[in-house]
């Protein structure tokens, strides 16, 4: 038995506000949300980060958001969403299992879209031939 938050709430624990769950994947609440419905989408098994998540198991963690996804929007009344994924400390991943944010928007509600960055003369093409090679 580990230590992990996300863990010990899949083992039910610690209570959390479940929304949903199947054999392999878990949905509750976060517990200070962007918005109300804000959900993490969690694989019951402890894998640490996307990064390190068996690929197989990715489809039914991304179904499972849809699924959430769209109750938010029919529950809620959440026009739109967003999905995402924190990996790793630099992009404010908290909690060391893996899990998907879902985030029912609402007109006005104060969140912001990233902001882009333009790429330097020739940057792009640099950047692209390097994904491009680690990738084949
Ligand atoms: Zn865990």
């Amino acid at each position: 038995m580990n230590d992990c938050l996300f863990c010990k709430i899949v083992r039910k624990e610690i209570p959390a506000a479940v929304v949903y769950e199947n054999g392999l994947t878990m949905a509750f609440l976060d517990i200070k949300g962007i918005n109300p419905g804000h959900t993490l989408v969690v694989p019951k098994d402890h894998f640490d980060d996307f990064a390190s998540t068996p690929p197989e198991r990715l489809g039914d963690i991304a179904a499972v958001a849809q699924k959430v996804a769209k109750a938010a929007m029919r529950a809620l009344g959440a026009p739109a969403f967003n999905i995402g994924v924190n990996n790793g400390a630099e992009a404010g991943q908290v909690i060391g299992h893996m899990h998907l944010h879902v985030m029912p928007r609402f007109k006005g509600d104060g969140h912001e879209h990233w902001h882009g960055k333009p790429y330097a003369e020739g940057e792009m093409e640099t950047v692209a031939e390097k994904l491009k090679a680690t990738l084949s």
